[in-house]
């Protein structure tokens, strides 16, 4: 059974919340969405899953020694996690495969333990405390190295390890994806895709996905191309997304969601033309940009801290 997680506001009693993702381990003291701390360690993927797993434990004690005053702490993780078990069950970006993450900071840590997602996590903190407040029906919906989305429907947060996977939604880019399947929305529209398909057409070879938008803003033709394929397959994957549930409001957060208007635009513009009979969404940015996955590790921290008190 799935474990329904309200949307309401919580606790602000002192946790640590950590978000483990392919690159950086954030984590931080939280009070509610308040940052009072906050360290980010490596999770230098390249040395394996397990030294990544390990570098995740390192980052939970140090925090909970250097900061006996949190009452509880909270982690999240990429890929397909089972939340409910407490089981990181796969991520392509970091290798590992059924990791007893909740196990093994219970057996490691003496406080309450919180696990989940890292977008869903996000998309939470951003409903309960940043851009999605005020609305029933809203769709968090994060562009990064991967992407997510997090569901809430008439205000309630949908935990279904495997909703929200929009990333491998079909847009017909005729390119395979690491998921097994081709064309999938995350071979044309993420960070690292991005940069592929400029540098594909290009001698001018760019490293990461703000330089391809900077040139494209110049009118760089290739960088354009890049670009504007990436924001169109968004459209039309969101475009799907409105047509069936309708969302009052489209938040957007990840690395490639800095783009701004450069992005919310050209899909504005689409909806206007596709979406005939919905109400389009109104798009925002997420307000808590990056940190909104640990400070939703601090909000299953404080759900572990509630359970254990009742
Ligand atoms: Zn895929």
């Amino acid at each position: 059974m799935l474990e329904v997680l309200p949307v309401t506001i919580i606790d602000d009693a002192p946790v640590i919340g950590i978000d483990a993702g392919g690159t950086e381990i954030k984590a931080g003291l939280l009070s509610g969405a308040k940052i009072l701390e906050k360290r980010r360690y490596f999770t230098e993927r390249e040395n394996g899953p397990e030294h990544a797993v390990a570098q995740v434990l390192l980052a939970a004690k140090e925090m909970c020694d250097d900061y006996p005053q949190a009452k509880a702490i909270g982690l999240v993780v990429p890929g397909i996690v089972d939340a409910v078990s407490g089981i990181a069950e796969f991520s392509e970006n970091i290798g590992w495969k059924n990791v007893k993450f909740k196990e093994i900071l219970e057996s490691a840590i003496e406080l309450p333990v919180g696990f989940g997602h890292d977008v869903r996590a996000g998309g939470r903190a951003e409903a309960i405390y940043g851009s999605g407040i005020g609305y029933k029906n809203s769709f968090y919906f994060s562009i990064g190295t991967g992407i997510s989305g997090a569901i809430v429907i008439d205000g309630v947060f949908n935990e279904n390890p495997y909703s929200g996977e929009i990333g491998h939604l079909d847009v017909n880019s005729g390119i395979s994806c690491p998921c097994g399947s081709s064309g999938c929305l995350e071979t044309i529209a993420t960070a690292p895709s991005i940069v592929r398909n400029y540098n594909k057409n290009s001698s001018n070879k760019l490293s990461n996905a703000r330089q391809v938008l900077d040139l494209a803003k110049t009118g760089d033709p290739i960088a354009l191309q890049a670009w504007s394929s990436a924001v169109d397959a968004i459209a039309i994957s969101l475009t799907a997304y409105v047509t069936i549930l309708a969302p009052e409001v489209i938040i957007f957060g990840g690395g490639v969601s800095q783009a701004g208007d450069f992005l919310l635009n050209p899909i504005r513009e689409h909806f206007d033309k596709k979406l005939t009979m919905h109400k389009a969404p109104t798009l925002v940015m997420a307000k808590f940009s990056d940190e909104a996955g640990m400070i939703g590790a601090g909000l299953l921290g404080s759900d572990a801290l509630k359970i254990s008190k009742s």
